[in-house]
């Protein structure tokens, strides 16, 4: 990649999975105005319920009464359809959430910016897959670039910390290059870079394969990352390749993670979302563990190449040496490289 700066490529660092904090990601609708074609809500497997404001405060207290900390995401669907957004990530600080973002397509429904201060959220996360128009709007649909480019200006001038997310597939991979200038001429602090999962209607059969390649991630990720880092923006993006003689952790078994959805299931990782096969559930508004066999029986299994879920769910991106054994091990999805921003001195974010 001609014109790359790297020299902050020795500044990665993964971040460690840690049981002294609970991560929570509170799908608190499925409901959505747009139609993204990668998208990974499964209403079947999710629910099409908007939860009351008063349910949604009874779940995240099922999070908070330990010594740990516990940062809040707000997912949808679209959150900020949700006319009852601001009063919950005001309740979500009240509560004691050490952090509290909210993830959203840009649209910035009900007046969210008017219903929240910058000092009720950390960050407003803005979903972007495309550096311009054309590829965006591809994939997201007509219309939403602008719009989310509008809304980030928006939460830019009103004083939020904002972040930046692309899911990269060989859809949009051309243009990751073209992101930190646009990022930077925005203003917006952070730039998670996620790769796409083979969930929700990704899952179903497509002609063109859309992860990226081994090959493309590793000689692209790090330099795009270090490219961002130099003008001052951190970067987040996951590991996925680990080599043989890398330790392999899953999230699973040595994180506190919880992915909730309107319908009250809780999964602990999100390559199982589309199954019934959820660790807990909420039940009468009680957090209830369920019974044999859930996601955490997968966990459980030790395999050379690594993530079990990827190996049922996205194998594509294994690949053998001639003696059957893997050539490497797929990392846990939650496992994050990060590069600090040069001379960037803004607040971290959850996850
Ligand atoms: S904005 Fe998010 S929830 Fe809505 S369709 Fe796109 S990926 Fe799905
Ligand atoms: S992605 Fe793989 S390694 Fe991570 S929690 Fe799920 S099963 Fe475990």
């Amino acid at each position: 990649m001609p014109g790359l700066g790297l020299t902050s490529v020795c500044m990665n660092k993964t971040v460690s999975f840690s049981k002294h904090s609970v991560n929570v990601f509170f799908h608190i609708l499925t409901k959505c105005n747009l139609s993204c074609r990668h998208c990974y809500i499964n209403p079947s497997q999710h629910g099409n319920e908007i939860l009351p404001i008063e349910t949604i405060i009874n779940w995240l207290g099922a999070f908070t009464n330990t010594n740990k900390k516990a940062n809040l995401i707000f997912l949808g669907g679209e959150p900020t359809l949700h006319p009852e957004l601001g009063h919950a990530v005001k309740a979500a600080k009240q509560m004691g959430y050490a952090s509290v973002t909210i993830d959203t397509n840009g649209y910035l429904f009900c007046d969210i910016l008017t219903k929240i201060t910058p000092d009720d959220v950390d960050f407003i996360s803005f979903s972007l897959d495309g550096a311009t128009k054309k590829t965006n709007d591809r994939i997201r649909g007509d219309g939403c670039y602008d719009t989310c480019i509008s809304g980030i200006k928006q939460a830019v001038r009103r004083k939020f910390n904002t972040s930046l997310i692309f899911t990269i597939s060989n859809e949009n991979v051309h243009e990751l290059s073209l992101m930190p200038p646009l990022i930077k001429d925005l203003g917006i602090d952070r730039f998670f870079i996620q790769v796409i999962g083979m969930r929700g209607k990704s899952a179903k059969p497509k002609k063109d394969r859309l992860q990226v390649d081994r090959n493309t991630w590793l000689s692209l990720i790090p330099a795009v990352a270090a490219q961002a880092a130099d003008m001052g923006i951190t970067v987040t993006y996951p590991k996925v390749f680990l080599n043989n003689s890398d330790v392999f952790e899953c999230a699973g078994r040595v994180a506190d993670n919880y992915f909730i959805f309107p319908n009250g299931r809780v999964y602990r990782c999100p390559l199982c979302e589309d199954y019934p096969i959820h660790s807990f559930e909420f039940i009468d508004n009680r957090l209830k563990k369920r019974s044999k066999i859930t996601e955490e029986d997968l966990f459980a299994l030790d395999i050379a190449e690594g993530c079990v879920m990827n190996k049922l769910v996205q194998p594509d991106n294994l690949s053998y040496n001639k003696d059957g054994t893997p050539g490497y091990k797929i990392a846990c999805c939650l496992l994050k490289e990060e590069v600090p921003g040069v001379k960037s001195n803004k607040k971290g974010t959850p996850c």
